[in-house]
Parts: C-alpha cells; sequence; structure tokens
C-alpha cells in the first residue's frame, strides 16, 4: 500500500511492456492502474507482430501452391481475397485485445481508458481525472516516422497497411529494415508487383552481411524489384497513381507508397519534460540498468527506452521493472545474445554476433558457412537456397553467432540461443547428433 497515492503504480501504456509490468507488480501486492489510450495489447498485437506474422502466413501459401504440384498435387488456379484475410485478422485481434482485457482484471489491476499526460513526480491526467501513485511507468512504446519530403503524407507507414481497403496492383516500398522486408514479402506473396526502395548498399543494416546479402538476392529471384542506393525525394499524386521521384532522377509509380523508413520512441506530448524527466538525444526516456529516469519515481520501459525494440524485450524488461520496485529483487535485462527473426520469405533467424562484430572484438574468428538447396526444393523445383552461419572465437572455441535464412529460421535459431547462452563450443555443436533429414541439423554437420 502507498499512503497518500491513489496506487502504488500507475502505467502509462498497456502493450507488451506496460501489461507485463503491470501484472507482475499486481502479483507482487501492488494496487497498479493502467491507462491505454488505443486498445490493449499495444503495438505487437495491434499493429505489428501478430497481425504481421499472420500476413506472412496468408503470403507465404502462394509458393505452397507452386511447390505442390512437384509432389504430385494438381491446384487450380487459386484466388486470393484480401478482405477476407483482413476481417480475419481483425477478428483474432479483437479476440486477443478480450485477453489482455480478462490477464490485466483477473490480476486485480485497474485498466483505465484515455489518454495519460504526466502531471508531476506522482501524478497523471487522463480524462480530466488526475491519479496519483508512489511510482509512474511510461510504457508507450514507439511510432512510425516518415522521411521529410514533399508528399510523404500521400503514403502509409506499416500502421495503416494492416487496414487497407483494397489490395494494391503495385506497391513501392521504401526502407531496407525489417519491417520493409516482412511487408515486400507479403506485399509479393499476395501478388502485389513489389518494389523495394533502401538507401543503404545492403538489407537489413545490423545484421550480418551475408544474411542481407542472401536475402536480397531471394526477394529478387522472387520477384521483388530492388532499388539499393536509392531515396525518395518526393510523392504526387496523378489520379489514381502516385508517383515517387527518387535522388538519382529515376521515377516509380504505384498505387501505393509505403514507408517503413523508422520508429521513434513515443515520449514526445507526455508532459515527460516539465516533470523533470531527461530525453536522450533520439527522444527515448534515459533510464539507468534498473528502468528508473531522472526523476527516482518515474520509469519507463519498451521501445520508449529506445534500446531493443522487441516485444520479448519489453516483456523482460517490465518483469525486471516489477521485480525491482516491488519483489525487493533489483533485476535488469541481460541484452546479450537476443535471438531475432524476420517473417520475409524466406525468413530469417540469428542470434549473437556478427561476423563484423566478433572480428572487431576478438583476435581470431572462424566461420563456418553452408549455403544449399533444401531437400523439399528437390521436387518442387524451386531453386531457393538456404543460408547458415556460425561464428566462432578461435581461442576458446565458444560459438559467438549463429545465422540463417531459410525455412523457419525463427524456430530454428530459439533453440540454438540457449546454447549460445550456454556458452556452447563448435565443439559441443560438432558432438551433437542430428536430426535427419532436416535444415536445422546442417548446424551441427558443419565443418570448416
Ligand atoms: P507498445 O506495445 O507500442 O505499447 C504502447 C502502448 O501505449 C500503446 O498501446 C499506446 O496506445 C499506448 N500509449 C501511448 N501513449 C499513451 C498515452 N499518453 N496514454 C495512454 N496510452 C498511451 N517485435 C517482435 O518481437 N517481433 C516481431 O515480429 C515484431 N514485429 C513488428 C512489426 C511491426 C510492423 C511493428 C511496428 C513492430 C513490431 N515489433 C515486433 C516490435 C514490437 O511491436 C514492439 O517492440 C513492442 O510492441 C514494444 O512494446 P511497448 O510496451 O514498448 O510498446
Amino acid at each position: 500500500m502507498a499512503p497518500g497515492y491513489d496506487y502504488d503504480l500507475i502505467t502509462i501504456g498497456g502493450g507488451s511492456g506496460g501489461v507485463r509490468a503491470s501484472r507482475v507488480a499486481a502479483a507482487l501486492g501492488a494496487r497498479v492502474a493502467l491507462i491505454e489510450s488505443a486498445a490493449l495489447g499495444g503495438t505487437c498485437v495491434n499493429a505489428g507482430c501478430i497481425p504481421k506474422k499472420l500476413f506472412s502466413y496468408a503470403s507465404g501459401f502462394a509458393a505452397e501452391f507452386g511447390d505442390a504440384a512437384g509432389y504430385g498435387w494438381n491446384v487450380p488456379q487459386p484466388r486470393f481475397d484480401w478482405v477476407l484475410l483482413r476481417d480475419a485478422k481483425d477478428r483474432e485481434i479483437a479476440r486477443l485485445n478480450g485477453v489482455y482485457s480478462k490477464l490485466l482484471g483477473d490480476a486485480g489491476v485497474n485498466v483505465v481508458e484515455g489518454h495519460a499526460v504526466v502531471v508531476d513526480a506522482h501524478a497523471v491526467e487522463v480524462a480530466g481525472r488526475r491519479l496519483t501513485a508512489r511510482h509512474l511507468l511510461v510504457a508507450t512504446g514507439s511510432r512510425a516516422v516518415r522521411p521529410d519530403i514533399p508528399g510523404a503524407g500521400l503514403g502509409i507507414t506499416s500502421d495503416e497497411a494492416f487496414h487497407l481497403e483494397t489490395l494494391p496492383r503495385r506497391a513501392v516500398l521504401i526502407g531496407g529494415g525489417y519491417i520493409a522486408v516482412e511487408f515486400a514479402s507479403i506485399f509479393s506473396g499476395l501478388g502485389v508487383e513489389t518494389t523495394l526502395v533502401h538507401r543503404g548498399s545492403r538489407l537489413l543494416r545490423g545484421f550480418d552481411e551475408d544474411i542481407g546479402t542472401a536475402l536480397a538476392h531471394e526477394l529478387q529471384r522472387q520477384g521483388v524489384t530492388l532499388l539499393l542506393g536509392e531515396s525518395p525525394r518526393s510523392v504526387s499524386r496523378e489520379g489514381g497513381t502516385l508517383r515517387m521521384m527518387l535522388a538519382s532522377g529515376r521515377e516509380l509509380s504505384g498505387d501505393l507508397v509505403m514507408f517503413a523508413t523508422g520508429r521513434k520512441p513515443r515520449a514526445e506530448g507526455l508532459g515527460l519534460e516539465s516533470a523533470g524527466v531527461a530525453l536522450a538525444e533520439g527522444g527515448a526516456v534515459q533510464v539507468d540498468a534498473h528502468y528508473c529516469s531522472s526523476v527516482p519515481s518515474v520509469h519507463a520501459v519498451g521501445d520508449v527506452i529506445g534500446r531493443v525494440q522487441l516485444t520479448p524485450v519489453a516483456i523482460a524488461e517490465g518483469t525486471a521493472l516489477a521485480r525491482t520496485l516491488f519483489g525487493g529483487q533489483p533485476s535488469t535485462v541481460d541484452y546479450r545474445n537476443i535471438p531475432t527473426s524476420v517473417f520475409s520469405h524466406p525468413h530469417v533467424g540469428t542470434v549473437g554476433l556478427t561476423e563484423d562484430e566478433a572480428r572487431r572484438r576478438f583476435p581470431e574468428v572462424k566461420v563456418y558457412r553452408s549455403s544449399f538447396r533444401p531437400l523439399k526444393a528437390t521436387l518442387s523445383g524451386d531453386d531457393g537456397k538456404v543460408l547458415i552461419k556460425l561464428v566462432v572465437d578461435a581461442a576458446s572455441d565458444r560459438v559467438l553467432g549463429a545465422h540463417m535464412v531459410g525455412a523457419e529460421a525463427g524456430e530454428i535459431i530459439q533453440g540454438l540461443a540457449v546454447a549460445l547462452n550456454c556458452g556452447a563450443t563448435k565443439a559441443q555443436f560438432d558432438a551433437t547428433i542430428g536430426i535427419h533429414p532436416t535444415t536445422a541439423e546442417e548446424f551441427v554437420t558443419l565443418r570448416g
């Protein structure tokens, strides 16, 4: 109990980090209110991981229909219904919103609807009410940003891509990060003529270089037009067509322009600066190892702190914060070896250091790499390739990084992440019996 305050904890934002912190805090005996201005579940549930993966499944069927023929199936020309998919996805998300509401209710968290503004170190205002708490948690996530070019407003971001009235015939996507390549695969798989424009020389900056190169090759093989080293200068509308001018003078046209040009912490308009909360350059809330801001009673987790913008990380940070505040257990998150997947077609999975990072940190690094046609492709006739790669510290034999481009890469890398966290050596990988015939077994049969 917090004498003098309405609550022990007020959480602003009912997304991955805020919901988890609130539930754990309540389970530890805290009186908690959670304020959400939109839908419970936040970005991941409503406009991120979940709807994106459902769309990714939908687009993946296109290749499956093609593959089936080589295995004796006579598949009549399939037809795709965008409205059916979009509405089915909306129903699933509404169900998940209900699950979140029930989880919070069952945990004893008081959910308040509305846009919260921090008034001082212990108070927020929402829907004309002032609520106070011993601790405030800012878990407001991030928002998509568009480039500052004429006509940028004519394009959409991933937020709107989930609600399109109709599927475009031709789409131009801008960006080279995971959201850009995932939507390039989604649109292309659903039959949209897709162009991906990226100012960098390779896709997926921050991932192992071989991964970006292999994925670029696969996307092009599947018919995505890839324009690297190009950036947009303007967008304009002519009738029903959008025209995009690139810095090189090249002109593109399409029915849809989508910007996947990064996300910014959502820390503005919250009253944080007037409450004395320091923001870092780029707008993230500055926090210490235990997610405490420059004001001791104000905390922040998730995308708004601008560290690793992934749902499982926001959840881990929320758990650590609740334990620190109400469990008598100062906790933090170990940011090493965070595995991640990109749900492009094919998938990407990765954990640990890239080859470049490893070479910067270790005097001698061994790299094991294999690129091959998976067994399934033999009869289907698909000529796509799988890439797998291990990065190893030569001195200790410890595996520093595991990377993959291929079907279900995320499912495979999740298990390898446990091995890397346990400090597995290459010799231990080699001593592990493979599961035959799988793609994953290649990770234990890689030889120099
Ligand atoms: P959020 O989940 O964004 O929650 C913040 C909440 O705060 C929102 O509900 C918002 O409405 C609310 N809010 C904001 N301001 C206020 C206010 N003033 N008052 C009240 N409420 C407020 N991550 C993965 O791990 N895997 C993926 O596959 C993946 N795919 C993604 C795909 C896309 C297209 C996007 C955009 C993101 C994806 N992410 C993915 C990232 C993931 O969604 C985020 O890292 C995660 O949701 C961050 O959680 P959070 O709690 O910090 O914020």
